[in-house]
């Protein structure tokens, strides 16, 4: 067995023959609230790595530069070997989780422009939020790369609104993370998933009913699996009917 070059909350990583690639393994634990709250979730790995795969591979056709390479089996992603900036880019839509905690703005409120935050990649930390002086202060990425990560972000944020509004989800808010290359190439990396995305089913006015994401497992709401695979279903079945767009 190959020893792993890494293991996160939710991703275990392993070397190559090539140096420039890297296995990914999705794992089925799932945390929430920076690692205080930790559970299972039955088929999550596969279903994370099905949607992550699908979005990144139909991204590049849009033009964004990823890290996906192919998905050699249901939990596993091969992906160019990048290092990570420690930056969470989140994008906003609709106010929810933490922006509705820490402003007082009701969840739900259509936000007037996507908002983009940066969050230190630090759990010791907590993730804390940043100003632009303090990103500056920290230079974890030149500006230019910060202005390349904010253009990108935003391009990214057109794409999946409307691609998760054919699915007939809302994509409330979700969260990024860019690496460079061996080149300095900037590339989306990680994961787009219902763990790092806030995905409401349009079908639904409950508040609980139309959660699709991981707060169904923070919140308690039990059916965390089926709603999962729901986002997997809708998201395979408008990726093969691409061509009727
Ligand atoms: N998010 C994530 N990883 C993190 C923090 C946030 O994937 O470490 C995602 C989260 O799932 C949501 C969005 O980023 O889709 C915004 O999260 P928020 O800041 O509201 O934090 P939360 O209250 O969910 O912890």
């Amino acid at each position: 067995m190959v020893e792993k070059l890494y293991e996160g909350k939710a991703k275990i990583l392993y070397p190559t023959n090539d140096a420039e690639i890297l296995l990914t393994y999705f794992k089925d634990d799932a945390t929430a609230f920076n690692a205080q709250k930790r559970g299972q979730i039955q088929g999550k790995g596969e279903i994370n790595c099905a949607i992550s795969a699908a979005l990144f591979e139909w991204l590049e056709t849009l033009g964004i530069s990823t890290h996906y390479v192919d998905r050699p089996a249901p939990n596993q992603m091969r992906v160019r070997a990048v290092k990570i900036i420690p930056i969470e880019v989140v994008v906003r839509n609709i106010a929810a989780g933490s922006l509705c905690k820490q402003t007082g703005l009701p969840e739900g409120k259509i936000l007037p422009f996507p908002l983009v935050e940066f969050y230190l990649k630090n759990d010791e930390l907590g993730d804390p939020l940043l100003t632009s002086d303090r990103l500056t202060i920290l230079a974890l990425a030149t500006p230019e790369q910060i202005e390349q990560i904010k253009f990108v972000t935003l391009k990214i944020n057109q794409h999946l609104s409307e691609f998760f509004d054919r699915c007939d989800i809302t994509l409330v808010d979700f969260k990024l993370e860019f690496g460079l290359d061996s080149q300095q190439r900037l590339l989306l990396a990680d994961e787009i998933s219902p763990d790092t995305c806030r995905l409401w089913d349009k079908a639904e006015s409950d508040i609980n009913a139309r959660v699709m994401d991981k707060d169904r497992f923070r919140r308690d709401l039990g059916e965390i699996e089926s709603a999962y695979q729901r986002v997997q279903q809708r998201v395979l079945e408008q990726i093969a009917r691409k061509g009727e767009w």
